[in-house]
């Protein structure tokens, strides 16, 4: 049976899981999704005995079906190399009574590797036979840039441009971007914050007159960021590898319930959690851990979506989010598939800056999903006394959903606590966690600092870039981002 997407917002227009990866976001805004999610569950017992590739191969088999066995597995093979620094790819370790599930081993330390490792080859694989360039444009709160990079540096017939919000991202996050090789990379800071970054980054998409500028040359833009089908599918193979390891240590028998909880921003990571779910884990609570900004926290306990509120900077920056784009997902699946609700909502949102949804959609919701928030001084502490206690340092965006997942009670079932970054991509306010004082020193000497304090070793990714050249210095207005877009399409595919 083949899988088929449309939008959340309407199912007129059907297209393959190939076209919905090429385009990223759906013609009127929505994003893509399939009716038949779950239709097809994955094989419980054999995923619990097979290794990370394998896993990995039977989820995009289900999900993007209209990929050959042969293409998964190459893009199988090619995302999940010796890019990742552990043959185990997403390892599981012990953290107290609960998991670290460790997504941060790709060649920029944070999880979004897992997904933008693969991306790149699922596109280059649709975009075969197509003959269109495609520019990938993508919006970043720090972590997904630099992933995104990497991932599409060099790669045929493809290009990246990535916007950060200038001042808003570490000076290690900022200086692993602007020194990015590739004869097909654009970056540049904006003037503004990630929400900024993003609504125009959808405004370049709805564009009529830069898309048709763009076609004349034979290129067309797409999303590298989570709303894109390539993004979630290659995310859910880690519930369901996380689960196969703790069935391999003897830890869970095959059926056993499990929760997740997941430091959420744009709330990708959590929803692969869901599709899990759907494919047949058996995944108990899905935890969503917000910090400050915690719009979702909100929203799951009372029903309203609202991000009038000010956007706070925190020391988990990923997580600086106010509206999380792929909760529409959810919400789509949520109403069984109402696609005149989630357009009204939307559109609520947009126009007003909340919505509401009805109690029996959100008791539907509160069946999986559960939530917590944590200050930075709960992170900070959560650092501390997770090195104090466990002699384990972890990243200030783990720590979030650690010091959420530390004041539930475990209701009988295991729990694994995704660690979505290395803890040295956030030396400076790690080091400050464990009680020293980092004014004036800069990112590389907080790196050293660290190592020194915990005898943790950085990793060679990032302590590397002492050397690395900048290579792009741009800052702009948001209103100068089309034209970038444009002169970068110029300029790459010339
Ligand atoms: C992106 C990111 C998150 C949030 O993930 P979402 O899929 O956006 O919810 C959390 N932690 C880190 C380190 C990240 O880079």
């Amino acid at each position: 049976m083949e899988t088929l997407y449309h939008s959340t917002r309407s199912s007129n227009e059907v297209v393959t899981s190939k076209q919905a990866i090429l385009t990223g976001i759906a013609p009127d805004g929505g994003l893509y999704v399939s009716d038949q999610l779950g239709a097809q569950l994955v094989d419980l017992a054999r995923v619990a005995h097979q290794g990370y590739h394998a896993t990995a191969r039977d989820v995009l088999a289900t999900l993007l079906s209209d990929y050959t066995a042969d293409e998964v597995a190459s893009c199988v093979a090619g995302a999940y190399g010796d890019n990742f620094d552990t043959p185990a790819i997403t390892p599981l370790t012990p953290l107290g009574a609960d998991w670290l599930l460790e997504l941060y081993h790709g060649p920029t330390c944070a999880f979004k590797d897992v997904a933008l490792q693969m991306l790149p080859r699922l596109m280059s694989v649709a975009r075969e036979g197509d003959g269109h360039d495609v520019m990938i444009v993508t919006a970043t709160s720090g972590d997904t840039g630099k992933a995104a990079l990497e991932g599409f540096a060099d790669v045929a017939g493809t290009g990246v441009t990535v916007f950060y919000p200038d001042g808003k991202v570490s000076d290690i996050q900022h200086l692993q971007m602007a020194t990015q090789r590739g004869a097909n990379v654009a970056v540049a800071g904006i003037r503004g914050n990630f929400d900024d970054a993003q609504t125009q980054v959808k405004r370049i998409f709805a564009d009529p007159a830069v898309n048709a500028r763009l076609a004349e040359a034979g290129v067309v833009l797409s999303s590298a960021n989570s709303i894109n089908v390539g993004r979630l599918v290659p995310q859910v193979t880690y519930y369901m590898d996380a689960y196969a390891q703790l069935v391999q240590r003897g830890a869970i028998a095959v059926g056993d319930e499990v929760d997740y909880c997941v430091p959420t921003g744009n709330f990708g990571d959590v929803l692969a959690g869901y599709y899990a779910k759907r494919l047949g884990l058996p995944v108990g609570r899905l935890i969503v851990a917000s910090n400050t900004n915690k719009v979702l926290t909100d929203f799951i306990e009372t029903g309203t979506y609202d991000r009038r509120r000010d956007f706070v900077k925190t020391i988990s920056p990923s997580m600086d989010i106010l509206i999380s784009s792929n909760l529409e997902r959810l919400l789509y699946y949520l109403t069984d598939g109402d696609c005149e609700r989630v357009a009204a909502w939307m559109a609520d949102l947009s126009k007003t800056g909340v919505y509401t949804l009805p109690t029996e959609v959100m008791d539907r919701m509160r069946e999986t999903f559960d939530c917590g928030f944590a200050t930075d001084d709960d992170t900070r502490d959560t650092i501390r006394s997770t090195w104090e206690s466990e002699h384990v340092l972890i990243d200030t965006h783990t720590a979030v959903g650690k010091c959420v997942i530390d004041r539930r009670a475990s209701e009988g079932r295991q729990r694994v606590c995704l660690s979505t970054a290395n803890p040295y991509k956030f030396s400076a306010d790690v080091l400050a966690a464990l009680g020293v004082r980092t004014d004036g020193m800069d990112g590389f000497a907080c790196m050293d600092a660290l190592q020194e304090l915990t005898g943790v070793e950085a990793p060679r990714q990032l302590s590397g870039l002492r050397e690395a050249k900048v290579l792009h210095p741009d800052v702009c207005d948001q209103d100068e981002m089309s034209d970038f877009v444009e002169a970068a399409c110029a300029r790459v595919f010339a």
